[in-house]
């Protein structure tokens, strides 16, 4: 359940708290990525204390390992991982076709997906990874080569037993390539997977055997960069009755792409429900989803950039430093002399370096204390200046802007 507490008098900007059966998150909030039931690095207990409230778990992952039996039979997610807190699971689509398509061009995570009546992804000179029909997606395991059809049925009967707070339905993501005609063929069988998830979901919900019978569906805004597309996704979505909104798919081929699509679609949605944005990165794009009137937004960037060896400094060229630089190899300084989490309290830019260098594992977890508690703190301040009505004043302090 999402409430609204207050709302900027001249820009969609707004705080409020999404309540779930493990807790409230005040937003606007930043949500951990916790692909495989884990923040990589950092254990649960020490996450809270970060001041991190929610995170999100990936059903694809977690359906190839362990399987949502082995989760269910320990309780879900929460009981599985310890982790007490507001949970979402994002329903696998992207993976399913991002991961299949990247390895057919071996480029990586890119998703390029045709949404024909029937589109096969081949491995160049292997089996087909992914098959995609109106009645779902029949792919290959990343893991081990095994054969597995997601539906939207099938996604939601994993997700309920998976027991997320927040769960999304299986969708079609498109590519920034794609052209019109494609991406509305897409979103339509979209819309279609969304009603059969919704019903599905209302089937299993008072399924006592499952781990939480308190989770709510959230509803996949799609149509790529186009703006006809955006708002009739926004409106058919809008209004089958989903507990709250992601927004989700090819936001464009640059920041402003992702601006307008947020400016068409954010309007057409119900006010008293929750929006989710799906995939952040920059602290520029923070401030200006913030500003359309996000909600949430996860972010992989506080793991992802510990792994390369970058932190979090406000200030920096795109706030951030790269700790293997060699100007740091006698600095004695902490990472942030401002910041309060337990890894600048400590240690010095010197011994991090020496740390990441070496490949110690405790480089890897000191980095990420540090970047999961400068956004949970940018979100503090965030919150605070929309209460005050001076959000643009804040990221005029961060050197960007709201809107250009
Ligand atoms: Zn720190």
């Amino acid at each position: 359940m999402f409430r609204e507490n207050l709302s900027s008098t001249q820009i969609p900007a707004r705080i409020g708290e999404l309540v779930t059966a493990h807790g409230t998150v005040r937003t606007p909030a930043f949500v951990a990525v916790a692909t495989r039931a884990s923040v990589k690095g950092v254990e649960p207990a020490v996450l809270t204390e970060l001041g991190l409230e929610i995170v999100i778990a990936n059903t694809y992952h977690l359906h190839l390992r362990p399987g949502e039996d082995v989760i269910a039979s320990l309780g879900g997610l929460h009981g599985f991982s310890g982790w007490r807190g507001p949970t979402m699971t994002d329903s696998g689509g992207f993976q399913v076709f991002s991961l299949g398509a990247g390895k057919e061009h071996g480029v990586g995570k890119v998703a390029s997906i045709f949404p024909g009546e029937e589109r096969v992804l081949h491995r160049i000179d292997g089996p087909p990874l992914v098959r995609l029909t109106e009645h779902g997606a029949w792919f290959r395991s990343v893991v081990d080569g095994s054969e597995h059809t997601f539906t939207p049925e099938s996604v939601i009967a994993i997700e309920r037993k998976l027991g997320a707070d927040i769960v999304l339905p299986l969708d079609e993501c498109t590519s920034p390539l794609h052209d019109h005609a494609y991406t509305k063929a897409a979103m339509e069988r979209t819309h279609r997977w969304a009603r059969r998830a919704l019903e599905a979901f209302l089937l299993l919900a008072d399924d006592i055997a499952l781990p939480n019978p308190s989770q709510e569906l959230f509803g996949i805004v799609q149509g790529g960069a186009f703006e006809d597309l955006r708002r009739e996704s926004a409106r058919v979505i809008g209004g089958m009755g989903f507990d709250g909104f992601a927004i989700g798919g090819s936001l464009g081929r640059s920041k402003d792409d992702m601006w307008r699509v947020l400016d068409w679609t954010i309007p057409m949605l119900p006010r008293d429900k929750a929006r989710h944005l799906l995939g952040i990165g920059e602290i520029e794009d923070i401030f200006a989803a913030v500003a359309r009137g996000v909600d949430t937004f996860d972010c992989a960037a506080p793991t992802r950039m510990a792994r390369n060896g970058s932190v979090f400094l406000r200030g920096a060229p795109r706030h951030r430093i790269h700790l293997r630089n060699a100007a740091y190899r006698l600095d004695d300084r902490p990472i942030d002399p401002t910041c309060d989490c337990p890894t600048c309290a400590r240690h010095s830019r010197a011994y991090l370096q020496h740390l990441c260098r070496s490949g110690e594992l405790a480089y890897y977890r000191l980095a990420t204390l540090h970047n999961v508690r400068f956004l949970t703190r940018l979100l503090d301040d965030i919150r605070a200046a929309i209460a005050e009505d001076r959000l643009a004043a804040l990221a005029a302090e961060w050197g960007t802007r709201l809107f250009t």
